[in-house]
């Protein structure tokens, strides 16, 4: 029997909502599948840690990170607490461990499920189907904390390139392609590659890289978008997209544009992806207006758990733990589609924890 240690970091705000029906519904498919067992052990790392203590993620909650099979993270930060440099403090948690632990992969699906109230109304379920893979450890967000700024007057960051870092982000975009079936409007395999080429040499860079690790795969269709088109591409056509490559900070933006266009963030999962560690969570943050509420959208942290169950089954050769995972996203489907359970960001009245309850009972009724 496969056993997986879980490092649970719940954070801030709506973090711990989130994450105990993720936990939920975790030991809802273990239940179901007899092979597979999660050990969770829970840390603290959050904006409020810092705030009572002046550290956001002790040395030892890192360390026992590093040690776990996989990372289960539910949302960092507090727009109020920041560092001394203007900065918020979460950046010493996420950068830390996506830096740390070369997180490279940044992997966020965009996807329509049925039921969902959505902005897009002549799109149907399964018309948006598409995986932002945002290059997570380079990029703009590589200069956090080595900027500058003289006298007050004058501040730089600097974006950062590489021929190592392009090409391990593309590669795994072209073999994640090579899995899935294809772009919801033609069933093509694609991979676009976004940047702002016109203009920088940074992101010229980036595309030289891109067209080499191309030619590897030329099953593969190659597709191309500068930033500002592609925010209007993912609003008028969506279906186009298969598989989505971009630099950093592009893929932390156009990934909330994803969201929106499917009907929220709380319909976001993402995993943090490097070649020996995981890190499950949702796309957004703490939002902290809604927090402790009951109606924050559990769905994107349980469909994270799903990302993180998949990840460790493609890992260790476990089929229970990939069965698992499918079996998550099954029950949320049919949890919007035919329950009609959903919390208020997607049009429904049910709370955090009906959400929840109602995937388990999906996953343990079988039906
Ligand atoms: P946010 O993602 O927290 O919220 C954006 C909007 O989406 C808000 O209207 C919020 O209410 C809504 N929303 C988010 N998650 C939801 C859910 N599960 N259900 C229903 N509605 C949901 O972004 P923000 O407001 O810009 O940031 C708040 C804090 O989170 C900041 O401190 C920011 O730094 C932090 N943050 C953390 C992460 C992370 O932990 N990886 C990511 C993004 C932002």
């Amino acid at each position: 029997m496969a056993r997986y240690n879980i490092a649970v970091l719940p954070g801030d705000g709506i973090g711990k909502e989130i994450v105990t029906e993720g936990i939920k519904v975790l030991k809802a498919v273990e239940e179901k599948f007899p092979g597979l067992k999660l050990d969770y052990t829970e840390y603290e790392a959050s904006a409020g840690l810092y705030a009572r203590t002046g550290v956001a993620i002790p040395d030892e909650v890192y360390e026992q990170c590093a040690k776990a099979d996989a990372i289960y993270f539910g949302a960092m930060g507090l727009p109020g607490i920041r560092l001394p440099d203007g900065t918020e403090v979460a950046g010493e948690i996420i950068f830390k461990l996506r830096f740390g632990l070369d997180l490279y992969a940044g992997v966020r699906p965009i996807k329509l499920y049925p039921g969902v109230n959505y902005p897009l109304k002549d799109r149907k379920p399964g018309s948006i189907d598409y995986v932002i893979l945002r290059e997570n450890v380079e990029g703009l967000y590589a200069s956090r904390g080595a900027g500058t700024n003289l006298r007050d007057e004058v501040s730089t960051d600097t974006i950062i390139i590489t021929r190592k870092g392009t090409e391990k982000i593309v590669k795994y975009a072209f073999e994640l392609a090579k899995r899935r079936n294809g772009s919801p409007l033609d069933g093509k395999s694609r991979v676009t590659c976004v940047d702002k080429s016109n203009v920088l040499r940074s992101y010229a860079f980036f595309r030289k890289v891109y067209d080499d690790v191309a030619q590897n795969y030329p099953e593969i269709e190659k597709d191309y978008a500068y930033i500002d088109a592609m925010t209007l591409w993912q609003v008028q056509r969506p279906e186009f997209y298969d598989v989505v490559v971009t630099e950093n900070m592009f893929g932390d933006i156009i990934s909330d544009l994803g969201a929106g266009t499917v009907g929220s963030m709380g319909m976001a999962p993402s995993g943090d992806v490097g070649d020996e560690h995981g890190l499950f969570q949702p796309s957004h943050g703490s939002a902290p207006t809604i927090a402790g509420k009951g109606i924050a959208n559990p769905l994107a942290a349980i469909l994270s758990g799903s990302m993180m169950l998949d990840w460790l089954g493609r890992r260790h050769n476990d089929d229970a733990a990939i069965k698992a995972a499918d079996c998550i996203e099954q029950a949320v489907t049919k949890v919007l589609e035919i329950d009609k359970i959903m919390t208020s960001d997607i049009g429904g009245e049910a709370t955090t924890a009906q959400v929840g309850d109602a995937v388990a009972e999906r996953i343990a009724s079988g039906k």
